[in-house]
């Protein structure tokens, strides 16, 4: 055990507290802590057999399905580079982030396989294909899975699992994570094995402080919990801190074949199923649900979510509606997801923060330019610090050198920290939109829009403009059922705002914006929605 990752050791402990438990439940399948552990050892030694070496890049394209964790697993624990490619990707994405990681074996699922077959022989690094699921028969030299799982007969007695001889030290490479490409390319942000595993200090700790709060003395271990895994593995908050979490805490993870409110509902009601979230669109899908009331959901203790800005109404409406815990927090692919958390009481007292910074980061605001740092209160860009912090970007010396400065991480967001140390997330710096030389933050806006009864979803994008560089335009998405004009929703923001920060137009999308399989908004799309309708 002495050069395993800290991933793989802190599996084993856990299989050993919790073997028969459940740790994923996937329709029908249900896969224990033990099963996944002895299924994880047997495709490392496959691995090994087909020469997969220490830091090799082994890529993992499919949608959340049983097999993800011990494919995972199995590769960190030779020492493997595991790269998790977004499933959302199209055959070029896809095909991109191989080229880019130049990864040596490809485990991809049915579907994804449909859509890069033709390529690969265009990667001269891809050795291996294996594919999941296959539709239909595979045509060589790709291999299924299904043959190189085996079955549980296969994969030994739980006493006698094990796994190659191999060399993993903690501060070795593990993982490429790509960055949700919201402001541009996406770029691989390289992480160790240490990075990984910082996640399973938090998420004890906030449930922790929560009840602490409440004058309620928490257990010495936290108690497993049924979690609906509704974001993706190959997003690093689903990875690194709900999976890890699970494994830490023996909670069991449900994974849904695509997100569909209603059906989580049933499940919710039927698994007893106590945290979910991810996104907040996810919680504002379920709040919102004409068929809320046939469910019974009172399992539900914790609803927390991050990545984007949330409207502080959605706080108190968990809390009240729900019964449940809201839970926030803020992080990005470069910080191996969670810097800050905020939970609870906490949150609802604080409902435009992201919370604290977790007790092994630290948080400086700094001037833009990044020579000073700036008062309390003061608003600049955030720079973080902390064992969660990734070496670089993957094949990208010039940004690697421009992000990561002396141990700490330029994150490109503004935000502010208030005297208890809370962290307030102002705007990425990208969406600003500066009027005349008037710094306007898109979310300020947005909180105001959202808090207009008929308005669902928006988001507000700057319009170029010949005299003033940009203008505020919105883009917004109603209720079924309720209306608003754009006068309206002017003279909203208007009574509530600076004059100069109120959209000059107000458009209105039939749907939901579009968003990146993070749930993000992609405000370079709607920007384009104005194009050409400058004024000058
Ligand atoms: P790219 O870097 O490729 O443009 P991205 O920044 O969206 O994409 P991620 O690493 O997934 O990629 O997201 C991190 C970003 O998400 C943060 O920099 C921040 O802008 C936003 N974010 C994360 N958590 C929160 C939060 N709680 N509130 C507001 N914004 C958040
Ligand atoms: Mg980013």
């Amino acid at each position: 055990w002495k050069n395993a990752p800290p991933s793989l050791r802190l599996l084993a402990q856990m299989v050993r507290a919790y073997g028969p438990r459940l740790f994923t439940i996937y329709e029908d399948e249900r896969v224990s802590f033990e099963a996944n552990y002895r299924a994880t050892a047997h495709i490392a030694r496959q691995l090994t057999e087909m020469g997969v070496q220490k830091g090799d890049r082994v890529a993992l394209a499919m949608r959340n399905l049983p097999e993800w964790p011990a494919i995972f697993f199995a590769g960190v624990s030779i020492g493997a580079i595991m790269v998790p490619l977004n499933a959302w990707w199209t055959g070029g994405e896809l095909e991109y982030a191989l080229k880019d990681s130049a990864a040596k074996v490809l485990i991809v699922d049915g579907e994804r396989h449909e859509r890069l077959k033709q390529c690969y022989d265009q990667l001269p690094d891809l050795a291996q294909v294996i594919v999941s699921r296959a539709k239909g028969a595979l045509e060589l030299p790709a291999l299924a899975l299904e043959s190189l799982i085996g079955t549980p007969n296969e994969w030994g007695a739980l006493d006698d699992v094990g796994f190659p001889e191999a060399e993993v030290a903690p501060d070795d490479d593990a993982t490429i994570f790509y960055t949700s490409g919201t402001t541009g390319n996406p770029k691989g942000a390289l992480g160790t094995h240490r990075n990984f595993v910082t996640n399973i200090m938090s998420s004890g700790y906030v449930a922790a402080r929560t009840m602490l709060r409440r004058g309620e003395v928490p257990p010495a271990v936290p108690d497993p919990k049924v979690m609906l895994l509704v974001i993706p593995l190959f997003h690093v908050t689903a990875c690194s801190a709900a999976m890890m979490g699970a494994v830490a805490a023996g909670s069991t993870l449900i994974f849904m074949r695509k997100w569909d409110p209603e059906l989580a509902m049933g499940i919710i009601e039927r698994e007893k199923v106590n945290a979910t979230g991810g996104v907040p669109t996810i919680a504002w899908q379920l709040l919102e649900h004409p068929a809320r009331a046939n469910y019974d959901l009172s399992s539900l203790e914790n609803i927390s979510y991050g990545g984007a800005p949330s409207a502080p109404e959605l706080v108190k409406r968990i809390y009240e509606e729900f019964g449940a815990l809201p839970g926030n927090g803020w992080g990005m692919t470069e910080t191996t997801a969670t810097v800050t958390t905020h939970s609870g009481e906490d949150y609802l007292s604080r409902p435009t923060s992201a919370g604290p910074p977790v007790a092994t980061a630290d948080l400086q605001i700094r001037s833009v330019e990044g020579d000073r740092e700036l008062a309390v209160g003061e608003v600049g860009e955030l720079w973080a610090r902390g064992p969660m912090i990734v070496k670089g970007y993957w094949n990208k010396p010039e940004a690697t050198a421009a992000t990561f400065v002396d141990g700490w991480v330029r994150t490109g967001d503004l935000a502010r920290l208030d005297e208890d140390g809370f962290l307030y997330i102002v705007d990425r710096a990208k969406d600003i939109v500066i009027r005349g030389g008037e710094n306007i933050y898109s979310s300020e806006v947005e909180d105001v829009l959202y808090a207009h009864p008929a308005v669902t979803d928006c988001a507000l994008v700057g319009m170029p403009h010949k005299i003033l560089g940009e203008e505020p335009v919105a883009v917004v998405h109603l209720a079924p059922g309720t209306s608003a004009s754009e006068a309206e929703l002017q003279d909203w923001v208007r009574a509530r705002l600076a004059a100069f920060k109120v959209p000059v137009k107000v458009r209105f999308a039939k749907d939901v914006l579009p968003r990146n399989a993070q749930g993000k908004i992609l405000k370079t799309e709607l920007r384009g929605l104005f194009a050409g309708e400058a004024a000058a």
